[in-house]
């Protein structure tokens, strides 16, 4: 059985999933972490391991950026000095995803 893909998030390791399946990827056929190829078999979401770990890695940023914002929004709304004015939600879709 091949080890899901993860990738490096704060020093943590965190899977990466596809984003149609929410399952975790695999390589397929030889684990090369330069030249391999990963993906989802079940729905054929499959990439370059490097094009995969950089989308997974931009989903990664913009997930953590919305959470502060959703963070940031709860927050104001307790206040009533406070208002919050920004993104809640991904403004692209992304093929591949990271469970965080
Ligand atoms: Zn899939």
């Amino acid at each position: 059985m091949a080890e899901p893909v993860s990738i490096n998030i704060d020093g943590e390791s965190c899977p990466v999933i596809c984003a149609r399946c929410k399952e975790p990827i695999f390589f397929i056929g030889e684990v090369d972490t330069e030249v391999g190829e990963v993906g989802c078999t079940a729905c054929e979401n499959v990439s370059p391991v490097k094009e995969a770990a950089r989308e997974a890695l931009d989903f990664a940023k913009a997930e953590a950026q919305l959470r502060l914002n959703q963070t940031l929004k709860d927050e104001a709304r307790k206040s009533k000095f406070m208002t919050f004015s920004g993104q809640l939600s991904h403004n692209r879709t992304y093929r591949f995803l990271v469970d965080f």
